[in-house]
């Protein structure tokens, strides 16, 4: 099949709070603006059933309702969207980046890479049936409140996990910290560690792994398994979060642009990453905050940057 060829001058790859917020910037700029969406416009945000930490929504809002929106708002200042993946993008020629998909092959002066990723599951049985609203979270930030009181199970060793859990602890009765390893091999800084062990509603428990999510519809208990002895216990909870990591989604992007070892695409606080006219915002990129107002706020600098990076080069102007 001979691919038909598309000309913009911005391609956003992404359609999450980052990318949707740089579509309202590059659509109010006018510049002719194409958002490209692989699975679902709204990104991660979409699958929260409660958004409480958005500025403007006292009473909350779902990730659905907020991002639709967005995309509302995008579409009304004249942004186009196609529900299709970027297969493979071309940064090699300066001013005519290409972005290839099933059909269509999408040239622009600029690209903003604001594809996300997705938290790193355990692989356990029944994972997926517990995901986000049934039990499993992934951000203490957007669940505490829902664990007042509550018993919880934390999966992780690292810095995030035990911040994350003396976080909860201001929340929640008791929490669990399950580490696969015993307690030599902590991931965490010492500082943290230490913080946590002294912590009274933190318990660790060691040499331990998800091998089961339980309940009905919801949550209500997991089977730990002994990494040394292969033995099995259950464990009561009401919700578990899970730290194991996060995987950004730039593996097209990875070798045409600098990425850190995890795979996060290195930007300035312009959004620019190391190629002229190639910016990333939003999850994808390293930074420590991972929340909508941050993705919108990386979105918001990378559109008003692309604009000016635009005009640079059809004004033959010095550089941004
Ligand atoms: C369950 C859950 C609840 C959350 N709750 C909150 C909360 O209450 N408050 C809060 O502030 N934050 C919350 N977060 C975090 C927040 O959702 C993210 O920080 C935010 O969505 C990041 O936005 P983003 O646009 O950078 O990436 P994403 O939202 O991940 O969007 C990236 C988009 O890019 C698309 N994409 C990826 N690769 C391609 C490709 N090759 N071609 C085309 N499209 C592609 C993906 O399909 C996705 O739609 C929550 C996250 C989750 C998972």
């Amino acid at each position: 099949m001979k691919k038909k060829h598309a000309y913009y001058d911005i391609i956003i790859i992404g359609g999450g709070p980052a990318g949707l917020t740089a579509a309202i910037y590059t659509g109010r700029a006018k510049l002719k603006t194409l958002v490209l969406e692989k699975s679902f416009i709204g990104g991660s945000a979409s699958s929260s059933s409660e958004i409480i930490n958005y500025p403007g929504f006292p009473s909350g809002i779902t990730g659905l309702a907020l991002t639709k929106l967005f995309h509302e708002q995008a579409t009304l200042l004249g942004a186009e969207f196609k529900l299709t993946a970027a297969k493979k993008v071309n940064f090699s020629t300066q001013n005519d980046y290409t972005v290839d998909t099933f059909r269509t092959i999408y040239h622009a002066k600029s690209i903003i890479i604001t594809a996300g990723g997705i938290p790193r599951l355990t692989n356990a049985k029944n994972e997926e049936k517990f995901l986000f609203d049934k039990g499993i979270s992934f951000c203490a930030t957007c669940d505490a409140a829902a664990c007042e009181n509550k018993t919880i199970l934390v999966v992780g060793s690292g810095n995030a996990a035990l911040e994350e859990a003396i976080f909860l602890s201001k929340f929640a009765k008791k929490i669990f910290i399950a580490v696969r390893k015993d307690e030599s091999q902590l991931k965490a800084g010492k500082a943290i560690q230490s913080e946590a062990k002294n912590n009274p509603k933190l318990s660790f428990i060691w040499n331990k792994s998800v091998s089961s999510f339980n309940g009905d519809t919801y949550l209500d208990s997991v089977s730990l398994k002994d990494t040394l002895t292969g033995s099995e216990e259950t464990l009561p909870i009401d919700r578990c979060f899970l730290f194991i990591g996060y995987t950004p989604d730039s593996e097209i992007f990875a070798h045409q642009i600098n990425c850190s070892s995890a795979g996060y695409i290195k930007t300035n606080e312009q959004m620019q990453t190391s190629r002229p006219g190639i910016f990333a915002a939003g999850d994808i990129r390293e930074k420590t905050v991972r929340q909508i107002a941050t993705a919108i706020g990386d979105g918001a600098t990378a559109a008003i940057t692309a604009g000016k990076y635009i005009d640079s080069i059809t004004n033959n102007l010095p550089d941004i």
